[in-house]
């Protein structure tokens, strides 16, 4: 059990926490004029790029909408003729997000990515459903340099098989047959 003087020390100590800040300038952010700047890594609106060319760097793989824990990405696949897939739509409905960011760690082109943009509040909630033209924006978000195509080995215009960066020949399997 704790002394009197204990309980009077532990006292002391919060009322001199208390005092202290009595002294201190008050910090006051006036928002909206004043718009405190957020880290790079703040997750909030999202975006899906593009890579360096300047195509869509979204393969329509669904791994974003299967990871996403409140499922409010959709979309549909689709592939062009040289071979390069995207999606023929995509949404996101902002009003379920949790801006929890598994959508962007799952995503293997770097294409979905979350920004430090916050400012989305609607009156109506629908307007927090946005299709893939309110997503799509015309740069590569924190990554400029990747392009999924020239690492992936999927044969497409932009190179053949053991054409990519990294990327080893095919092994003729036939020629290791005794
Ligand atoms: S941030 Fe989380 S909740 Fe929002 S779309 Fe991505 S996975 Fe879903
Ligand atoms: S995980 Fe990335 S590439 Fe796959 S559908 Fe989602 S945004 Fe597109």
């Amino acid at each position: 059990m704790k002394s009197a003087w204990e309980a009077v020390a532990a006292l002391a100590t919060g009322f001199a926490t208390t005092f202290k800040h009595l002294f201190r300038k008050p910090i006051t952010e006036e928002y909206p004029e004043y718009k405190r700047p957020l880290p790079e890594r703040t997750r909030a609106v999202i975006i899906l790029t593009r890579d360096p060319d300047g195509g869509e760097r979204c393969v329509a793989c669904y791994l974003c909408s299967a990871t996403c824990p409140v499922s409010c990405i959709s979309m549909q696949s689709a592939e062009r003729e040289d071979g390069r897939r995207y999606a023929s739509w995509f949404r996101i409905n902002f009003a379920r997000c949790i801006y929890c960011g598994l959508c962007e760690q799952a995503c293997p082109t770097s294409a979905i990515q979350l920004t430090p943009y916050f400012e989305t509040c609607e009156r109506d909630i629908l307007k927090l459903v946005y299709e893939k033209e309110d997503l799509l924006v015309d740069h590569g978000g924190k990554d400029n340099e990747y392009n999924f195509y020239k690492y992936a080995g999927v044969v497409t215009k932009v190179g053949d098989k053991g054409a990519h960066i990294k990327e080893a020949e095919p092994v003729d399997i036939k020629s290791n047959l005794p």
